[in-house]
């Protein structure tokens, strides 16, 4: 690798402002949610010397000066999840009619102006852009609201929306009023910026031979990037993946659209941000993957390895891991886990729609083994899929009655109907079918899971509340 004055000139001369945008929504709870994409790019465009400001708006560390009155504090847990600040605002003209309260999540809008203003004004320059991260469709709306912000504010930057939302509905991205829109990763996005200033890219390969991309297992083509986790303060948890993608095909799920295919990462990727989190005192981990144990060895490998960097990792799996998957081994390396979710989904399980991912009997090995292990039971349970098109409300009060039975802790998981997956053309035909179709959900509005199964599917608000009911009593 040649690393020299040059490379790391190269963008000197151009500055970009990152945002981590406020959300609209009911709800929204900080379960290790880490704008990883940002935080890869920066690691990259640092590389070359690139002149940069990171903005989180939903960063729980503001105090109460950042928020206008009425904002209401959040509560933030010991190992850093929580919730977020909130203050309560008119939900847009298409959710009126929706009874429940509405909030905006994070800094307003104003005072991310007003942010921006006072760097512009320490850095004597504006910035050349603004680059706002997304992740669901369905909060397309606060991007939109932003870059109104931003237009009006800072005439001569031009904003690019990135991230996970312009991946699955690209045209629906480009309507916002931003002047680019990119859908790629963190390593392409270098190259946009490099094209978009006219720089000499013959650079950017050397990306490749630093110590921020890691080279998949079994793929050399494919790689990771090591996230620059220093801009994170006064951070308590971090995450981890041994993987990306998932080789399942669920039709609800839109991981292939995200992810691509299944990869491996080299287990170097993960061990080097462990070492990273013990320097920053670090030890609450939770794991970003869809489809953790489809290698179990790498992951014992992984726990074993772990191990030796720290005793002191408390692990968690907000992500749903395969019931089929957890053998007798695995809860063994799992006894120090405090978070284990399981992906239930439902137990009409011969309906393909859910994957077929486990058989009856691996369920009952897995409540065997789970009662036999030293895992306390407060730390598992078992996602719930509720409002999937096809699905009846019957369908899922059985599911959890007999998973009751069974002794699982049920969690209940809204659908969601993702554009480009095989279930959201069945959404839409259901719509049609029961004469609904006056709900339109290419407007990503209604893709969000707190609107889209009470107003589509037979699990309204009332019967909602009987399935809570019957978990929570
Ligand atoms: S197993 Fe999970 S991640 Fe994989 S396709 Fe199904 S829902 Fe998606």
């Amino acid at each position: 690798m040649v690393i020299n004055q040059n490379n790391k000139n190269i963008l000197k001369d151009i500055s970009i402002c990152f945002i981590n945008p406020p959300i609209l929504d009911y709800a929204l709870y900080d379960l290790f949610a880490i704008p990883l994409g940002i935080l890869k790019t920066i690691n990259l465009l640092k590389f070359f010397g690139i002149d940069y400001f990171y903005l989180d708006a939903l960063n729980k560390n503001f105090d109460l000066s950042y928020f206008p009155k009425g904002t209401i504090k959040p509560t933030i847990r010991s190992n850093g999840t929580g919730k977020y600040w909130k203050k309560k605002i008119e939900p847009p003209v298409e959710l009126k009619f929706f009874n429940r309260e509405f909030y905006r999540f994070g800094l307003s809008f104003e005072k991310i102006i007003e942010i921006l203003k006072n760097e512009i004004s320490k850095r004597k320059k504006s910035f050349d852009f603004i680059v706002i991260s997304s992740i669901f469709t369905y909060h397309y709306l606060s991007l939109k609201i932003l870059i109104q912000y931003l237009k009006e504010n800072f005439q001569n930057t031009k904003i690019i929306i990135a991230g996970i939302y312009p991946k699955i509905i690209f045209e629906h991205a480009k309507s916002l009023g931003a002047d680019y829109v990119f859908k790629e990763d963190a390593f392409e996005f270098v190259k946009f910026i490099f094209e978009l200033t006219s720089k000499d890219n013959s650079h950017i390969e050397l990306l490749k031979e630093s110590n921020l991309i890691y080279k998949n297992t079994q793929d050399n083509d494919s790689f990771d990037i090591l996230p620059d986790w220093d801009l994170l303060d006064n951070q308590r948890y971090g995450v981890i993946r041994l993987t990306s993608g998932c080789p399942y095909n669920c039709q609800y799920c839109a991981s292939k659209i995200i992810s691509g295919e299944y990869k491996k990462l080299d287990l170097s990727y993960s061990l080097t941000q462990l070492s990273y989190f013990v320097k920053r005192n670090i030890f609450n981990i939770a794991f970003y993957d869809d489809a953790l144990l489809i290698d179990q060895n790498l992951f014992l490998t992984f726990i074993f390895e772990a191990r030796k960097v720290s005793l002191k990792f408390i692990f968690y799996l907000p992500n749903a891991i395969h019931i089929a998957k957890t053998t007798k081994e695995i809860l063994n390396a799992m006894q120090n886990f405090k978070m284990i979710r399981f992906g239930l989904e439902s137990l009409n399980i011969e309906d393909e729609k859910y994957g077929n991912k486990f058989k009856i009997d691996q369920l009952k090995n897995l409540l065997n083994n789970l009662n036999e292990s030293k895992i306390p039971k407060e730390v598992v349970s078992f996602y719930i899929l509720v409002g999937l098109p096809g699905q009846s409300f019957a369908e899922v009060e059985n599911t959890i009655k007999t998973a009751l039975k069974l002794g699982i802790k049920p969690r209940i998981a809204e659908y969601s109907p993702i554009p480009s997956t095989p279930l959201f053309e069945r959404a839409k035909q259901e719509l049609i079918a029961n004469k609904k179709s006056y709900i339109n959900i290419d407007e990503p509005l209604f893709q969000n899971p707190s609107i889209y199964p009470y107003i589509a599917t037979e699990f309204t608000q009332e019967n909602m509340k009987k399935l809570k009911n019957m978990i929570y009593g």
